[in-house]
């Protein structure tokens, strides 16, 4: 089952020395971007809580990692609080009884909250007390992308860890060893720049490549000064409305990597580099407010434009942010 961890290696090891030393924290929040791998890491870390021969993720061979490997071990919870039906406060009230008796094989016991930043406010409130105090050798490993959703009484609880993007490396060999067949119009490297990080994002690849060709070709347009390409990106976003966080990621990451090359190049890179600022505005705008997605792209565009929105003409090019445009 290690194999299956890609990357972390920092956190992977400093938990491995907490268990090892006896001090692990039994509530933990492990938070960062979707797709990185944090609930891989949290049910390494229930392998070795729970392996009878206490190795790290777990050593095969033991009665417990079979019922591991089987997902059918009596002292593992897992609730993917997605499934609103697993996190129903029925479903956690019965599980806060369980967890009043002993553990099935009188060891340690492991609930995981699998993207717990969805958990109602109901349902949180429920599993406080569970939190704060866990009982004997019980763990609760929550995993969230955006921790600043969870409540602050559940965050207060919590010991938290933060996980990054998998590296460039990461990705490239997970694409090696999974021998995955590309899209036939995509290299590695773009497949890479494509996944931004994120295991879940190379698993979608293929819908959004022509996504992400469109996108490059019209951003260049943009910046050579072709305001035509503007409502090209703006119709693009409305005939993904679903995936709007998604169509401004791929702009964020095309922005990096123009901004990079320019770099490298010696060509200008002003103004991707406040694209790549707005876009990461946008992302977090978008998420948290509701805004309107048209009039964003149009703010977050304009500023790509070699001449700028006459209404930004007075803003030093170096102090724009979207956050200006949307007050
Ligand atoms: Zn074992």
């Amino acid at each position: 089952m290690n194999e299956e961890v890609v990357g972390h290696r920092a956190q992977r090891r400093y938990l491995q020395q907490l268990l090892e030393r006896g001090r692990l924290p039994s509530t933990m929040l492990l938070n960062g971007p979707a797709g990185v791998g944090k609930y891989l890491v949290a049910r390494e870390l229930a392998y070795a809580l729970l392996c009878e021969n206490g190795e790290y993720g777990g050593c095969e061979h033991c009665k417990s990692c079979a019922l591991l490997a089987a997902n059918n071990h009596p002292d593992l919870h897992l609730i993917e609080v997605a499934n609103s039906s697993e996190s129903s406060v029925a479903s956690l009230r019965a599980l806060l009884t369980v967890l009043q008796l002993r553990s099935f094989y009188g060891g340690a016991r492991v609930v995981i909250l699998r993207d717990a930043d969805q958990l109602t406010s109901q349902a949180a409130n429920l599993l406080l007390k569970s939190l704060e105090e866990p009982g004997a050798r019980t763990y609760f490993l929550l995993t969230a992308t955006n921790s600043t959703q969870l409540p602050a009484t559940v965050l207060s609880r919590c010991q938290a860890w933060f996980f990054e993007g998998l590296s460039a490396e990461e990705i490239a060999s997970v694409i090696c060893r999974r021998e995955m067949v590309l899209p036939a119009e995509l290299s590695l490297e773009d497949a890479v720049v494509l996944a931004d990080g994120s295991l879940e994002n190379l698993d979608g690849l293929a819908a959004f490549v022509d996504a992400w060709k469109l996108l490059g070709i019209s951003l260049d347009r943009v910046h050579a000064g072709d305001p035509l390409a503007i409502p090209v990106i703006c119709k693009l976003l409305s005939s993904h409305k679903e995936q709007t966080s998604q169509i401004l990621a791929l702009i964020r990451i095309l922005a990096r990597q123009r901004m990079l090359h320019s770099l490298k190049t010696g060509a200008p890179s002003t103004r991707w580099a406040i694209l790549l600022q707005n876009a990461i505005i946008a992302e977090r705008l978008i998420s948290t407010r509701n805004l309107n997605t048209q009039y964003v792209a149009h703010c977050l565009l304009s500023a790509l434009l070699p001449n700028c929105a006459p209404q930004i003409d007075t803003i030093p090019r170096s102090h724009i942010t979207l956050d200006q445009y949307v007050v």
